[in-house]
């Protein structure tokens, strides 16, 4: 029997990424309010947030820090656009704070309300360039499979994961799609994680050779993947497909819409990971979620190349309402003071080593395939069998399974494509609700292999 909300739930709205047909069985899970690393549903039951949302909340629930800057400006200028010239503070200040923390030279800022309008923008901006450049046959896109990149056409179309392709016709033709940098799936029988990178730049190399560099405009990886299960690359990969990139002239974008913000312990991911792109997509943890945003940074050859276009045909034809809105600046600006002041990308790198600690210790569980991490992030790949690394059938849902004994735990962390489960606390949990977290998630394993033999699956 549902509950009252509950019940207006499944009658009036469509859940983005859920089985509609599951939660008009199960109802949703309602929650109220939020404090520190926790959430509680209406009945008052807390639930350590160990997704921190959709890995983004770094700052916990109840920062009212962030409030007041919202509530200082909705007071003084609740909303201004930055369209036709006009601009304010708020906006102005971002950028420059931006433009100082960002781990590549930036020339410009642009501003969105999401990851998907910032990759979306993207790609445009990379069309936009080689039509600048009188290079109109380089405009092909290269990102890579199990990637996520967003859920607009284009975003969508970058994304590697076939949930956003089947049954909506993406991606669009001239976006490709190289291997998944997993060396758990990926790599050959004994080969090394330096090996494989080798072999994958390699490939990527042929690949582009193939498709004929002359229309290959641009390559988007996650410094570490997201939603295709917390992947953390081979050791040595982007420093073995950046020169393939550089070789052919490949505009190299950096989507760090999740490890963005300290999340891998360093300011952006490109630091952790060693990558060297010439763009960065950026949102979530810039506002701690507190406020819809997202942007790209622009580099200055792209700058120069708009600045010439302007001078031929006029207005720069790009940006939403939206784009740079006040109150969404303001609360950027305070939290990335407060990451700044309370050393908290220093905290994460210093909780870590305890987290991932944590983390490796749930490879020894039976169900356990692969536990694999890098700062505040982490992921759980679900087994069969460990030797063969088989699954089990998808039909059966056994991470999902997994993330509702969690839930039943009062934990919440995601399950995504493949058996795998995704772990990505607020940056601001302390080492003891670092604990809290993995017993549960280790009691919910637990429940998961005693249904796993009830259930009798093979
Ligand atoms: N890029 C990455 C790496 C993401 O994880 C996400 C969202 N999970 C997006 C882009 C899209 O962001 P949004 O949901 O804000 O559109």
């Amino acid at each position: 029997m549902l509950s009252n909300l509950a019940a207006r739930d499944v009658e009036t709205l469509i859940h983005p990424y859920t089985n509609l047909a599951l939660v008009r069985e199960t109802g949703p899970l309602v929650l109220e309010r939020g404090h520190g690393v926790w959430v509680y549903d209406t009945d008052g039951r807390p639930y350590l947030e160990g997704m921190a949302g959709l890995w983004c909340t770094a700052l916990g629930y109840s920062n009212e820090e962030l409030v007041e800057a919202a509530r200082d400006q909705m007071a003084r200028l609740p909303f201004s656009h930055l369209f036709s010239g006009r601009s304010h503070d708020p906006a102005i200040e971002l950028a420059e704070t931006l433009k100082e923390i960002a781990p590549i030279p930036v020339s410009k800022v642009f501003f969105t309300s999401s990851g998907s309008e910032a990759n979306d923008t993207q790609v445009k901006l990379t069309w936009y360039l080689n039509n600048a450049l009188g290079r109109p046959r380089k405009k092909k896109i290269i990102a890579q499979r199990k990637g996520y990149h967003g859920v607009t056409v284009a975003s969508a179309s970058l994304t590697g994961l076939p949930a956003n392709h089947a049954d909506w016709d993406l991606p669009l033709p001239g976006f490709l799609h190289a291997a998944c940098p997993h060396h758990y799936r990926g790599a050959e029988a004994g080969e090394s994680e330096e090996a494989f990178s080798a072999r994958l730049a390699a490939e990527l190399d042929a690949f582009i050779q193939r498709e004929d560099p002359d229309t290959v405009a641009a390559f988007i990886a996650e410094p570490v993947m997201g939603a295709g299960g917390a992947i953390v690359p081979p050791k040595g990969y982007f420093a073995a497909i950046q020169p393939v990139l550089a070789r052919y002239d490949i505009r190299f974008i950096a989507d760090e819409v999740i490890c963005g913000f300290g999340r891998l312990g360093t300011w952006f991911g490109a630091e952790a990971m060693g990558v060297r792109p010439h763009s960065l997509s950026f949102a979530k943890a810039v506002t701690s979620a507190y406020m819809p945003l997202g942007g790209v940074t622009v580099e200055e050859p792209l700058y120069q190349a708009m600045l010439d276009e302007s001078r031929k045909i006029g207005t720069f034809g790009h940006g939403t309402t939206y784009s740079g809105h006040p109150v969404a600046c303001a609360v950027a600006i305070k939290a990335l003071e407060i990451y700044r002041r309370d050393r908290i990308v220093e905290g994460a790198a210093e909780k870590a080593p305890h987290f991932q600690r944590r983390l490796s210790a749930l490879a020894e569980h039976p169900l356990v395939g692969e536990a694999r991490g890098v700062g505040l992030i982490g992921g759980l790949e679900i087994v069969a069998d460990k030797a063969s690394k088989r699954q089990y059938d998808p039909k059966a849902g056994v991470a999902a399974r997994c993330v509702a004994f969690a839930q039943g735990e009062g934990l919440i962390v995601r399950f995504l494509a493949g058996d795998r489960i995704a772990l990505c606390p607020p940056l601001v949990i302390a080492p003891d609700e670092i604990d809290t977290l993995f017993d549960r998630l280790g009691r919910a394993l637990d429940r998961t292999a005693e249904w796993i033999r009830q259930e009798g699956l093979q």
